[in-house]
């Protein structure tokens, strides 16, 4: 157990590598939240770090979501900011017997692990951070910067802020969170009883880095009905199902795809398909930053069903909703300080601000639905989900300082 001495002055390195040896890898399968046991043993340790730093009403609580507040020491009331990193890991990745190697004042040139090398010509990244000190697994695991660079920051900057009362901030809420992978997590998380106005995650990758967008995404479940008949005498009789639904992903236009579309671009993504002649179920993924696009991707796929229905007649398709979520800029725009402030606070650590899309869901966008506004900031860690994935510990210092900024500009509101 640390000492509260020892918290305040051992650094970000220091924090970030003692969390990232705790196996937190969170599992799709679990229907529990957390998800895995290793979660609860980091909320654990964290809550008791809060503790020693003495910190109020830190606390664990029935799903591992760690909470804990830092009192105001502003004499007029200011608005109360919240702070998200998640505690779990990747699921795809090994985050077991993780052994962080610190490469201090990196002098270029590839990394070499004892389980893999990380490769120069194939991370730009590294290029900007020689003479950085550069943190990595020994190769073997992933190294858990996705997400404990942001858990490190955020405990780093509640120390800075204690080892500096004159530094003048409002009440600063702080939550680490489970089973962000699996995106089940943060169902569980009670906004209200948080308690902050606005909220920023730290989740985010290479120094700059700001996200204030995502996805609108549709989940949807297309049901194919066909006719089944004995296929020695089919003729005039069977309408397969199969056929349908293969037409179905054939129309599905070709620069409309995953594997085809970037940056700002939706598409349509046929996801999973099981069935027989008589029946064909299909996920299929609908994802557009704008509304109306999403909207348009969901009447392409309507109108090829009904011209399928009167190709085929007797076959039926079913198109239903299922799950989905929104972009968070929709509502990021009704308060737009909570960005602009993030982008000044970049701007005031010296860092030009680089605004990213998010092709995907993020935590941030269902707390901001849920009310709670929180967009995402750079933690400094690259090549999340993988073996090679390491974190810079100069960016991590600058995404501190963004924070302590943050933190500062609300202070004056
Ligand atoms: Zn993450």
């Amino acid at each position: 157990m640390m000492t509260r001495e020892e918290l305040l002055n051992e650094g970000v390195a220091a924090k970030f590598m003692r969390y990232v040896r705790i196996d937190t890898q969170s599992d799709d399968e679990a229907a529990s939240c957390p998800s895995t046991k290793g979660q609860l043993e980091l909320a654990e340790l964290l809550k008791d770090e809060l503790q020693t730093l003495g910190l109020n009403h830190a606390v664990v609580d029935e799903y591992s979501f760690v909470t804990a507040s830092l009192p105001s020491n502003l004499p007029q009331a200011a608005p109360v900011i919240g702070l998200l990193a998640h505690m779990d890991t990747a699921l795809g990745v090994s985050g077991k017997d993780v052994k962080p190697i610190l490469h201090q004042k990196y002098a270029g040139g590839d990394i070499v692990l004892p389980g893999g090398t990380i490769r120069y010509v194939e991370n730009p990244l590294l290029a900007k951070n020689i003479g950085n000190d550069i943190i990595t697994s020994d190769g073997d695991t992933l190294l858990g910067a996705d997400n404990k660079a942001g858990v490190a920051e955020i405990m780093e900057a509640l120390c800075r802020l204690i080892k500096d009362p004159k530094r003048p901030h409002g009440t600063v809420k702080v939550a680490f969170t489970p089973d962000e992978e699996t995106g089940k997590g943060i169902l569980n998380f009670d906004v209200k009883k948080f308690g902050a106005d606005y909220a920023y995650t730290l989740d985010g990758g290479e120094l700059g880095e700001i996200e204030g967008e995502n996805f609108n995404a549709a989940n949807l479940r297309v049901t194919i009905h066909g006719i089944s008949s004995h296929t020695g005498d089919a003729k005039g009789k069977m309408v397969n199902a199969l056929h349908v639904a293969s037409e179905l992903i054939a129309a599905i236009p070709a620069g409309m795809r995953p594997e085809t579309t970037e940056k700002r671009e939706g598409f349509i993504h046929p996801d999973t398909i099981e069935g027989s002649v008589e029946k064909v179920q299909m996920k299929v993924l609908l994802r557009d930053f704008e509304r109306d696009g999403l909207q348009k991707k969901a009447e392409i796929l309507r109108k090829s069903a009904e011209a399928l229905q009167t190709k085929h007649p007797g076959a039926r398709v079913e198109i239903e909703q299922v799950g989905g979520y929104q972009n968070m800029k929709v509502k990021l725009d009704e308060e737009p300080r909570v960005l602009e402030f993030a982008l000044k606070a970049i701007r005031e650590a010296g860092v030009a601000p680089a605004p990213n899309a998010v092709r995907g869901g993020t935590d941030g966008a269902r707390l901001s639905y849920a009310g709670l506004l929180t967009p995402n900031l750079f933690t400094g860690g690259v090549n999340f989900h993988s073996r090679q994935e390491w974190a810079s510990v100069q960016w991590m210092e600058k995404a501190i300082e963004v924070v302590l900024n943050l933190i500062a500009l609300w202070a004056r509101e």
